[in-house]
């Protein structure tokens, strides 16, 4: 069997990230975790940043839910600087010994590569946690769906590089600015003319296409005042209007169930951090679904409860159906 290691570049502010989070984790005794963004357009791939845990994940001694819509707002603000990061998994920290990922871990893994991304073959996930004499370990691990055997995992070698290091100026064109920057990039300027590049505005027309064809829904595309595109769809007496960020398909878009004229207007949110892999079909047939059922929840209300992706750590055996390591 191949033992090889596969080998990922971390940059030194993501580990940082993580490892600053594996202290105030162990001396809170609560697990922290997020998303993972690399640049996979050459090999090996370059995981730049670790997104921070964000402020109303619901973390515990032993499990963790990441609070998605700090993570999908982070991702897309990350994006406006860096448009070419993809997510390719999760971080997160073990606070007791546990040098290892749990079942749990794995059926996370699973469901993120069946129900999340199921156009990625495999996710890295990253692992902080204490080493018996007090030091730091940070693990890596990348788990692959097997057609015939099903989950496989295997241990990444972690190639920590700084963060204006030659691998990542050939990747990004620039170092990696300060987290805070990377999180608060900024108004964008309204003083220039707004440009929509023709890949986005062609992924758009295909995925209305799609909505069109599948869920037999009339579409309209317009320009914002803003120079935003924007998409009004309406099926039988139900309404969604899906708003594009200028980074689309990379960032998300905002999608909205209810009557344009009248509202009122309920974000229907996205239960996993998006990438450009996503359908915006699913989504739309969920807005459009959602005027169909019960009385609407409040906007307000609706709008903080976003669901969670869990990432739960009760059991530390390992499972990895694929076989020995
Ligand atoms: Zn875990």
């Amino acid at each position: 069997m191949n033992v090889e290691q596969r080998t990922v570049y971390l940059t030194e502010s993501a580990q940082n990230t993580i490892l600053g989070s594996l202290r105030t984790s162990v001396q809170h005794r609560l697990e922290q975790g997020g998303s993972l963004l690399a640049c996979e357009s050459q090999s090996p791939p370059l995981i730049v940043v670790a997104v921070p845990t964000g402020p109303n994940a619901d973390q515990g001694y032993a499990h963790l839910e990441t609070d998605a819509h700090y993570q999908n707002t982070a991702i897309a603000a990350i994006r406006r600087t860096f448009p070419n990061l993809t997510y390719v998994g999760d971080w997160h920290i073990h606070p007791m010994h546990l040098p290892f990922l749990s079942s749990t871990d794995m059926e996370t893994a699973g469901k993120l590569l069946t129900e999340t991304t199921p156009a990625r073959s495999h996710v890295d996930l990253l692992l902080g946690t204490p080493g018996h004499n007090g030091d730091e370990l940070l693990l890596g691990f990348r788990v692959s769906l097997m057609p015939r055997y099903g989950l496989w995992m295997e241990p990444l070698q972690l190639a920590v590089v700084p963060d204006d290091d030659a691998v990542v100026i050939n990747r990004l064109k620039q170092s990696v600015p300060p987290l805070e920057r990377l999180l608060n990039p900024g108004p964008t300027t309204t003083a220039a003319p707004v440009v929509i590049p023709p890949e986005t505005s062609a992924r758009i027309e295909r995925d209305l296409q799609e909505v069109r064809s599948r869920l037999h829904a009339e579409t309209k595309l317009q320009m914002l005042s803003c120079g935003t595109l924007a998409a009004h769809i309406v099926r039988g007496g139900h309404e969604v209007s899906v708003v594009f960020p200028p980074e689309y398909p990379m960032g998300a878009p905002l999608v909205l169930s209810g009557q344009l004229q009248s509202g009122p207007l309920t974000p229907i949110p996205l239960r996993y951090g998006w990438s450009s892999l996503h359908r915006l079909t699913d989504v739309v047939e969920e807005g459009l679904r959602a005027g169909d059922g019960d009385p609407p929840i409040t906007w307000v209300h609706r709008l903080f409860r976003t669901r969670k992706r869990r990432l739960t750590c009760s059991s530390p055996t390992i499972q990895s159906s694929g076989g020995s390591l």
